[in-house]
């Protein structure tokens, strides 16, 4: 029977629901869909913290590890107030599609800590990053599952993490990507998710014959995806007319001008004040009339609650699954075109794969080969989930999610799991 999106799904249901239609199209065994569908392994860990005004705090972590079929478990690590079980579970298997369909040879993982890190100091910060980390050590490994920054976390992040475990196992730079490049990270790691969408955008332009420049593009999210995207787009020389953070947004019809907007944010703190535009609201900046809306912050933005005064035609998923699957029904009904999340924000860990593999090399690629070889990686996947929607009448969506699935299955299979 042919599943339907209810209007409130969970973010583990969601991408659940997406991947069930895949499989289902696919003709999997029940079986092999039951055990594709849920995380291969999952750490609840308590995580204390000594306050610097010398209370003690208790958090909570997770670390899931969804499937690992293709390579060793790979994923981010969030620090967020709302990064429950559920969350966790959903960014876990969307990093399952998402390595099968960039075509990298890793599974699927991911990490968080409950907390809110802009309240909590460096001090803080860094050991409560040590003592997760160690809770964690006996799932991670430079061939078994390697984290990486997400919301919340950065490269600093990443060198606390790597260097709590190098204390362990001893000095182990690939059990973490988009690390300080002092600590060998990747040259352009830190800007790959969002060129990585500037690059995903023009390959699905120039197949659709759809004109890039002039287009007007809100973006929302200010953090590193979204001013990374409005940067790579603003060369492909669109105009980014609004962009926002969580405290909100700044609107200018005649195009911001992206480098001031991001010295403003670097001294003022915040995008709404910003001389240049206009205060707006996120709501406001997502409903705005542009043809092509980016979220790039957090996930279920665009609902059945919403969905209707959004006026883009083309709406690009930087974030990971802002749009809920009932929406995303309505708008494709619509004709307007999702290029969807597990595609278009995989720049991330197609550098971060880099990162890993210049690092069991002990070499370091230039700036110029690895944002070649990203261009590469998005163009080919790009095009096939173009091709694939074609001749299956499908979203880009149903198609990213049936590439993935076909290729996580087949190495189930390959490998004899069951
Ligand atoms: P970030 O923390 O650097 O930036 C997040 C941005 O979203 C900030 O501008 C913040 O103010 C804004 N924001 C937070 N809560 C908001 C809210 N309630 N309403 C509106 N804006 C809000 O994070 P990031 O690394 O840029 O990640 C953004 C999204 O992209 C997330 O969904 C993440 O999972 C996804 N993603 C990130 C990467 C990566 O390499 N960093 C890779 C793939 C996907």
């Amino acid at each position: 029977m042919t599943v339907q999106p209810q209007d409130r799904m969970s973010s583990f249901e969601s991408v659940t629901f997406f991947f069930r239609q895949a499989a289902e199209r696919l003709k999997l065994p029940d079986g092999i869909t039951e055990m594709l569908q849920w995380p291969w392994r999952e750490l609840k860990v308590v995580v204390p913290l000594r306050r610097d005004n010398g209370s003690v705090e208790v958090l909570h972590g997770f670390r899931v590890q969804h499937n690992g079929a293709r390579g060793p478990y790979k994923g981010g690590v969030r620090f967020h107030p709302n990064a429950d079980l559920d969350e966790v579970r959903a960014l876990a298997a969307l990093m399952t599609w998402k390595t099968a369909v960039i075509d990298v040879p890793f599974g699927g993982a991911k990490g968080a800590v409950q907390c809110s890190p802009g309240l909590l100091s460096q001090r803080e910060l860094n050991q409560l990053t040590r003592t997760y980390t160690q809770s964690i050590a006996h799932l991670l490994g430079v061939t078994r599952d390697i984290a990486a920054p997400d919301v919340g976390t950065n490269a600093q992040t990443m060198a606390w993490m790597m260097d709590a475990y190098g204390r362990i196992e001893g000095y182990s730079p690939a059990i973490v990507t988009g690390k300080p490049v002092e600590l060998g990270g990747s040259l352009g790691r830190e800007a790959a998710t969002g060129r990585g969408v500037a690059y995903g955008l023009a390959e699905w332009a120039r197949l659709t014959g759809y004109h890039l420049p002039g287009k007007r593009v809100a973006i929302q999210g200010s953090g590193n995806v979204g001013s990374w995207a409005a940067w790579s787009l603003r060369e492909l020389d669109c105009t980014i007319v609004a962009t926002s953070d969580v405290r909100g947004g700044t609107f200018n019809a005649r195009g911001l001008s992206v480098g001031g907007l991001l010295d403003h944010k670097g001294t003022a703190g915040a995008v709404a004040d910003f001389p240049g535009g206009e205060a707006i609201t996120n709501d406001e900046l997502l409903a705005l009339d542009c043809d092509i809306l980016i979220p790039a912050a957090i996930e279920n933005v665009i609902t059945v609650d919403n969905v209707d005064r959004i006026k883009a035609s083309v709406v690009v998923e930087a974030a990971n699954h802002p749009v809920s699957p009932a929406a995303d029904a309505i708008l494709f009904e619509r004709g307007a075109t999702v290029i969807p999340d597990l595609l278009i924000n995989a720049g991330g860990v197609v550098v971060s794969y880099f990162e890993w593999a210049q690092n069991i090399q002990q070499y370091r690629w230039e700036l110029d080969r690895v944002n070649d070889e990203l261009r590469k990686f998005m163009n080919r996947a790009v095009s096939d989930i173009h091709l694939r929607s074609q001749h299956g009448g499908l979203s880009l969506r149903g198609a990213a999610y049936e590439c993935a699935v076909e290729r996580v299955a087949r190495a189930v299979e390959l490998r004899g799991f069951v």
